[in-house]
């Protein structure tokens, strides 16, 4: 493709996109499509002459977008949001088209030093303790994902915890981590991919709104050090994904100081609210956390992929993830006075992620933001009392923030039917859970350009459904 011809594509694709996001609203939500539809339209073999770039772009419309589940549609309710913007979208492609490898310092010093800037500009604005800021002995870096994020932060305190005095030796065997029934999955997952086991993470009980019992962990911890355990590792998780939870983490927190654990907070979606002066009660005893992670990429209208993890100590997540290589050397790093940040993650390979961060922090300005995040919550605690005062509906949990979790009122089955009802017929989308054992309807409100008017019509499509089903 000559320069010219990227000219004129771009300007196709531009409006593709433009276009997309000005009719998404009208398309159903859910992609209608049984599997292997698809690939039915995919030819067997690649082809061997090139195509015209015209045909690649019909196929976006023919093949790939019946193949699409909206979740840019402002009726799109399910999961976690994972939103984007004008400005995140643009800052994508120009990372694209810079295609830079940020590995380390040297390898483009504007995709290190934005990033480091950005990242410490997120401390001010989510109200993060100080020991985060790159000019203390912690720093930020940006993650693909909060599970990525959260491994990253276990392998830290592993480093930490099992560093090989004599008296330690063997420690590895007896570690345990902790975290709370409501946890997200990914934090069994970064226990097996640690190599550390499952069963070396104890699930805590959570109390009547579903956030974590701290005087069950600190009564866990004690039995499994008196047991010659070596309890190291506690997540605390702000806006679980079943309930939207917030755990005690001040409470944790000071169990971890007292028993000399490890603090990992998982903010992953509910942390942007901290952004609101007066949402940030959710972020009580953050200031005790070894590390901290959210994701800009569900809540704060950057694209996927985006997380933010912050360590209050640097150098245990240096020392876990570091590595050299003699054609990796330079005098930058080896000056010590530049961030090479391959040592803060797993791969070596790094995208120029922090530019569509920027872009979205100028373009939508703090104000901005908190608007938008200010909206969610103000329109989720409206549907919750639109359910509270309708017979068909019970609530299944407290609305924290944005997210809504309740019932039909004829129990499971109608339950079951009624998001799967909704969800075929495409005008909103909807996911579900178990809280207490029990099928539980989730409605998260945090697409970009969900209004008044689409939480109004998602009530009507349910309180219709709900009739149909009972
Ligand atoms: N932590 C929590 C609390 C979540 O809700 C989720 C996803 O919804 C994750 C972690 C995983 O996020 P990611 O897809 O960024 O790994």
């Amino acid at each position: 493709m000559t320069p010219d011809q990227l000219r004129r594509y771009g300007r196709q694709v531009v409006d593709w996109i433009a276009d997309y996001l000005e009719r998404v609203e009208t398309l159903p939500v859910q992609s209608p499509v049984a599997p292997g539809d698809v690939r039915a339209r995919l030819p067997d073999q690649p082809p061997r002459r090139a195509e015209s770039f015209e045909s690649i772009l019909r196929d976006m419309d023919d093949v790939i977008l019946p193949g699409i589940t909206h979740w840019q549609s402002p009726n799109f309710f399910g999961f976690f949001p994972a939103n984007s913007s004008g400005p995140s979208i643009l800052g994508e492609l120009l990372s694209a088209g810079l295609a830079v490898q940020g590995m380390m310092w040297i390898t483009s010093p504007a995709c290190t030093e934005l990033e480091t800037h950005v990242l410490d500009w997120m401390v001010g604005m989510l109200g993060l303790p100080q020991a985060f800021l790159s000019t203390s002995a912690g720093g930020g870096v940006i993650q693909d994902s909060a599970s990525s994020a959260s491994l990253c932060a276990l392998l830290a305190a592993r480093h930490k915890a099992s560093l090989g005095t004599v008296r330690q030796r063997g420690v590895e065997q007896r570690l345990v981590a902790y975290a709370s029934a409501e946890a997200h999955a990914s934090i069994e997952k970064a226990m097996r991919v640690a190599g550390l086991g499952s069963r070396h993470l104890r699930l805590i009980a959570t109390d009547e709104r579903h956030a974590m019992k701290s005087d069950v962990l600190e009564e866990t911890i004690r039995r499994d050090q008196a047991t010659g355990l070596h309890p190291f590792f506690v997540v605390s998780t702000v806006g679980t994904t079943s309930s939207g939870a917030v755990d005690p983490t001040h409470g944790i927190g000071q169990a971890c100081r007292k028993y000399g654990l490890w603090l990992h907070v998982d903010a992953a979606m509910a942390g942007t609210a901290a952004i609101c002066p007066e949402l940030r009660d959710v972020h009580r005893g953050v200031e005790l956390a070894d590390s901290y992670c959210f994701n800009p990429h569900k809540w704060m209208f950057v694209n996927f992929d985006c997380d933010c993890l912050f360590v209050a100590d640097r150098s245990c997540l240096i020392r876990a993830l570091g590595n050299s290589a003699d054609y990796l050397e330079n005098t930058a790093s080896t000056s010590g006075k530049v961030i090479d940040y391959r040592n803060w993650q797993i791969p070596l390979g790094r995208r120029f992620r922090a530019l569509k961060l920027w872009f979205v922090i100028r373009s939508f300005g703090v104000d901005g933001l908190r608007d938008r995040v200010r909206e969610h919550v103000k329109l989720a605690r409206e549907l919750a009392g639109w359910i509270e005062a309708d017979r068909r509906f019970e609530m299944a949990a407290p609305v924290a923030l944005n997210l809504v979790c309740f019932r039909h009122s004829g129990g499971e089955a109608a339950s079951r039917r009624l998001v799967e009802h909704v969800n075929r017929e495409g005008r909103i989308f909807l996911t579900q859970t178990r809280l207490d054992e029990l099928l539980t309807l989730r409605l998260c409100i945090g697409q970009t350009s969900t209004q008044r008017q689409h939480v109004a019509r998602a009530w009507s499509v349910l309180c219709d459904a709900a009739d149909q089903v009972a």
